[in-house]
């Protein structure tokens, strides 16, 4: 194992767990976190480090690409996440999370990292046909706008593609009928740090103040 997981885990034990032994002790008895995050598996997004959480308050599915699968469709790790944050955990908001510089994003389009070259990637081939709808509309967006951002315009769409199928989930649209939950799209900047929501009367994402 690399040094640098025992140091980090050492500094864990002695500063911040002995800081917040209150917080554990109530953490050791059961969670109860008011938010759903589903996200990319990509290592530079941290939900919790960028919201500044602490233990116990965000719920968390990750995957390549923040996808989430039709209801109806290959039951899995995801679904199974969801119907228990939602169902169980009664989580107030749900957030899709998604992020600049996606490979899974990217990988829609073939392109592929110096890494990637020659290497069988069936299963994520197979995972990532989830997110094509994302793709194409990206492409009929970009048609006659060759100056627009396909990445992140696709990135976006994605976002909202994840959130149409939440709708095909009937206790998420039970939980957003009967006002107990909330559902969110963001975007996260890798390069910036900002965060962008998808403001759902404009149909755009919008920068969320950091101020
Ligand atoms: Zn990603």
């Amino acid at each position: 194992m690399k040094k640098i997981h025992l140091d980090g885990y050492k500094k864990f034990k002695k500063e911040y767990f002995k800081d917040n032994k209150k917080l554990f002790d109530e953490l050791a008895l059961g969670q109860n976190p008011h938010s759903m995050i589903i996200t990319c598996s990509d290592s530079r997004v941290s939900p919790v480090k960028i919201l500044s959480g602490t233990p116990g308050e965000l719920f968390i599915a990750r995957n390549i690409g923040n996808i989430v699968p039709p209801y109806d469709r290959t039951k899995g790790a995801t679904q199974s996440a969801i119907e228990y944050a939602v169902n169980v955990l009664k989580v107030e908001s749900l957030i899709v999370l998604g992020h600049s510089a996606c490979g899974a994003c990217s990988h829609l389009y073939h392109e592929k990292t110096e890494d990637e070259e020659h290497v069988e990637l069936s299963h994520v081939d197979e995972w990532l046909t989830l997110a094509y709808p994302a793709k194409h509309e990206a492409l009929l967006e970009c048609m006659h706008n060759p100056e627009k951002n396909r990445a992140e315009i696709t990135e976006k769409n994605n976002i909202q593609l994840s959130i149409q199928r939440l709708m095909t989930y009937p206790y998420v649209v039970e939980a957003l009928e009967n006002k107990t939950m909330e559902i969110h799209g963001w975007w996260y900047n890798v390069g910036t740090g900002d965060l962008e929501a998808y403001d759902y009367t404009t149909k755009t994402f919008k920068k969320i103040s950091s101020e």
